[in-house]
């Protein structure tokens, strides 16, 4: 990470990447071999799960590992299950990974894909029984709920962070498909008065007519392409904690949405900004599943020991530690880092630079607040130093002088205050 703050000089002001081609092409990576699917449901009995190795898969089919199991996934390919194996995520999130061996499956003469039968109709449950994994990863859970005061769902054309141009490309070659992803939304919560609108940076505002529904211009300065930050600047409701009347959708479920409904068929093709060792980017098309290996070797990347493969943009993305790690719904970009390039973190001790206090966007005073993380004292860093103020954009973490990993140590608080709220609320 490059770091350039030093006493008394303003930090420095980081610009979103644009995609300026008039028709963006994207490259089609395609599984060789496999593919694994995550539901976020942890893995408890096997001898209980509906899946076990060898059930055969057929590509659109939506996968459950529990009877009246709600999480679920849908393959993008057919094929047969090679394993089902426990899975634990970022912060300790338990998951079933589900690896699906690709080939062909024999035509049973069973049912028709239920999904186009129920596609005929959008509503709210066909969006929560089918569409909640689908690329893009839209969450349906304050939508879904009728005594959730939301005033507007807010379609997100810009991308949250650095290098990455995905929701950008969507925005760009999507806009029929967002348009009837937009018709089935209003269709699905017609019941409640919610008013549609889109962001995207200024420079795509012409663009973005397509889609149908209003459009606001988005600042090309960092962070204010982060939701809760546009949630401010076009609709004026308050981040962190305050935002209550909006929803976000990213573009790319948008349109996902609308393929779906259209073709009566479960899209499974996500998009994503790989961003190479040399800091190019490529525009890649895979299936959700698809093996980072895969990836690699279809844009020409080589990984050596010791270099780093990021899912998500520089400011808050996350490493993987397998080339086998499986792309995502929500996996916007993908970026690889030569050993040689990597700044580790250092985590000295804060030497009140003032730097992180500057950059934020929502004035935590991060200063306090990295000392009460360093203490492990999550509940004063909550009362007294504004924890749930942040909205986690990372800025903090890119100009600290120690190299403290604040953002991970922000993370790492809300976690456990969640664990402790949960573990009070199941005691009571
Ligand atoms: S990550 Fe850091 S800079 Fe960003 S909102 Fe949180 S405290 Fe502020
Ligand atoms: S945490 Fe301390 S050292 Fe790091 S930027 Fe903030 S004030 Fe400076």
């Amino acid at each position: 990470m490059i770091n350039s703050s030093i006493f008394g000089i303003a930090p420095p002001k980081l610009a979103y990447e644009t995609i300026d081609e008039e028709s963006p092409k994207s490259v089609q990576a395609s599984p060789k071999e496999k593919i694994t699917l995550f539901i976020e449901e942890a893995m408890e009995k096997a001898s209980d799960a509906l899946i076990k190795t060898g059930t055969p898969v057929r590509a659109g089919q939506k996968l459950t590992v529990y009877p009246g199991s709600k999480a679920y996934a849908v393959s993008p390919v057919s094929g047969e299950v090679e394993s089902i194996t426990p899975f634990t995520g970022i912060m300790e999130k338990q998951k079933t990974a589900l690896t699906i061996r690709i080939g062909e499956v024999q035509d049973d003469g069973g049912d028709a894909d239920p999904f186009e039968e129920v596609a005929k109709s959008p509503s709210m449950q066909v969006l929560l029984d089918y569409l909640a994994t689908v690329p893009g990863k839209p969450d349906f859970s304050r939508l879904a709920d009728d005594a959730e005061p939301i005033k507007t769902l807010l379609i997100l054309g810009a991308d949250s962070d650095l290098l990455t141009v995905t929701n950008q490309f969507v925005i760009k070659t999507a806009g029929d498909a967002i348009k009837n992803g937009v018709n089935a939304l209003q269709k699905a919560t017609s019941k409640r008065n919610i008013n549609f609108l889109m962001a995207v940076p200024n420079h795509l505002i012409q663009v973005s007519g397509t889609a149908g529904v209003s459009a606001k211009g988005v600042s090309s300065v960092f962070p204010m392409a982060h939701p809760e930050m546009i949630a401010l600047s076009v609709v004026g409701a308050e981040p962190a904690g305050k935002k209550d009347s909006v929803v976000f959708l990213s573009a790319e479920a948008v349109a996902s949405i609308g393929r779906a409904f259209k073709d009566g068929r479960i899209p499974g093709d996500k998009q994503i900004t790989f961003v190479g060792k040399d800091g190019s980017k490529k525009l890649v098309t895979a299936p959700v599943g698809t093996h980072v290996k895969d990836i690699l070797e279809k844009v020409g990347a080589t990984v050596k020991d010791g270099d780093r493969i990021i899912f998500g943009g520089p400011m808050t993305g996350v490493s993987i530690y397998s080339i086998d790690h499986p792309v995502e719904p929500d996996t916007d970009a993908i970026i690889l880092q030569d050993k040689s390039q990597i700044v580790p973190s250092e985590d000295l001790a804060c030497i009140n630079c003032g730097q992180c206090v500057r950059v934020c966007p929502t004035h935590v005073p991060v200063n306090e607040l990295v000392r009460y993380l360093d203490a492990g004292e999550y509940e004063q860093a909550a009362e007294r130093a504004e924890l749930d103020a942040c909205i986690e954009c990372g800025y903090c973490t890119y100009v600290c002088e120690s190299r403290i990993p604040i953002f991970q140590h922000i993370r790492l608080a809300k976690y456990a205050l969640e664990r402790i709220k949960a573990a009070e609320e199941n005691n009571a």
